[in-house]
């Protein structure tokens, strides 16, 4: 039995992560040549105008999704705020979301001045469930916001049908999950309108960005008018009499022309990166199944997962009186990159939500048409993920590529921990 690096022991993992993002010669030839191009065309600098880079970045994003339509952003924030104010989302309307996401899925609903209502998730894909989906709808209800988490697609048919019987939007936040598909689907081509970020680590980057996607010739007139004048002039809209209602009074929301072009290379391997992604996500849950204290990312059926974070669980009640702290503690002396989670809390236990304060004088909540609270207890699945199992490896693992040896070393390192619990047991005490 080798002693852990806590008793004085020596290391297991010896590799370091790789990095993420990671910029190609491709990317910088592309980016060499637009730089280049914008001394003639202005296009190539900025999007305003809609032409040039952006536009063939949407046309490749169209293309890929199969969508009739998609609009280049700048951030994956601007897309789902852009998405809310397209389906006419209006002060004090209600959107169901799920605590248990990164917080900028919910800060367009507040920025609309609209109200966040959420529902609990599901233990196994940590995603919306779509019975207490069904149990939140109100009157006020206009939207249901669904994440696929750390690339794990939501369960979408119940989801729509939902949708459908109450006569609700769905609009996908596939920050996560660029690429991954349900039922054969990819995911952001489900729902009404799909938004997608290319910022910090996604697993498509342009080092800022987003884009959303859709099928509905109305949203995506909304959503330029909304955010794009001049391209609302150039471009044809669906409905040309909406003309007359686009001015300046908007969000500068268009992306910088450079980000497309970054992200117009890497688009086309984005399959093959996140087929790369889930041989490496494969190989890690393959032997964190033997672990006892550790379960391993549990995947849906009919789903393809694209890995962008690998969310475990620990399992205390499979090795009594060690803390997920110590635990952790220990594999990062290991060498191994985990962290106690992404989320840690739940968006409804946070201050502000507590409080009801997002704007300085308790608004959007006053702008609701009934009185809403947000407790300890209302999403138990979500809470108790957050207090007792959730666990990161990598943030975000950057597997791409054969990372095998890589794994291995972590592997040995988690079965090194499962030798050494009476020593994790007694760190735990000392606490
Ligand atoms: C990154 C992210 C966003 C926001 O994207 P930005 O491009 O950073 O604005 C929204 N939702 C989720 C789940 C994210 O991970």
């Amino acid at each position: 039995m080798s002693k852990l690096v806590i008793d004085g022991g020596n290391k297991v993992v010896t590799l370091a992560a790789p990095i993420w993002p990671h910029i190609g010669d491709e990317e910088i030839v592309a980016v060499d040549n637009a730089l280049r191009a914008s001394r003639t065309d202005i296009n190539y600098l900025t999007s305003v105008r809609g032409g040039g880079p952006t536009e063939e970045f949407e046309q490749k994003l169209a293309r890929f999704f199969g969508t009739e339509y998609a609009l280049a952003t700048n951030s994956g924030c601007a897309a789902l705020h852009t998405a809310l104010m397209a389906i006419g989302l209006e002060a004090g309307d209600e959107v169901i979301v799920s605590p248990y996401t990164w917080g900028q899925t919910v800060s367009p609903i507040l920025q609309q001045c609209a109200i966040p209502i959420f529902a609990d998730i599901d233990h196994n894909t940590y995603n919306l469930d779509p019975h207490s989906v069904e149990q939140q709808i109100s009157p006020e209800t206009k939207a249901i916001m669904v994440v696929h988490l750390y690339g794990q697609p939501a369960d979408m048919d119940p989801i729509m049908d939902i949708a459908r019987k109450n006569n609700l939007r769905v609009i996908e936040d596939c920050a996560h999950a660029p690429g991954a598909t349900y039922k054969g689907r990819r995911v952001g081509t489900i729902g009404d309108i799909g938004c997608f970020s290319i910022g910090d680590g996604k697993q498509i980057v342009g080092g800022e960005g987003g884009f959303l996607l859709t099928n509905q010739g109305d949203l995506y007139d909304q959503a330029l008018i909304n955010t794009q004048i001049r391209r609302c002039l150039k471009q044809k809209l669906n409905n040309a009499s909406l003309i007359e209602r686009s001015d300046s009074l908007l969000h500068t929301y268009n992306i910088h022309p450079l980000a497309a072009v970054i992200c117009g290379v890497q688009l086309v391997y984005l399959d093959q990166w996140n087929n790369e992604r889930r041989q490496n996500g494969e190989l890690l849950s393959e032997g964190l199944r033997g672990v006892p204290g550790i379960r391993p990312v549990w995947v849906a059926e009919e789903v393809e997962h694209v890995y962008h974070h690998y969310s475990p669980s620990f399992v205390p009640e499979e090795i009594e009186g060690v803390s997920r702290e110590v635990y952790v503690e220990a594999l990062v002396a290991e060498g191994v990159d985990i962290d106690l989670g992404y989320v840690r809390v739940p968006i409804h236990l946070w201050n502000r939500m507590q409080k009801k304060r997002y704007f300085g004088k308790g608004y959007p909540w006053k702008a609701g048409r009934r009185q809403i609270e947000y407790r300890r207890g209302d999403c138990p699945v979500a809470e108790a993920r957050c207090n007792c199992y959730e666990l990161d490896v990598g943030d975000p693992p950057a597997w791409r590529g054969d990372q095998t040896v890589l794994i291995r070393q972590y592997l040995d390192a988690f079965y090194k921990l499962a030798e050494n619990i009476e020593s994790l047991r007694y760190h735990t005490q000392k606490r």
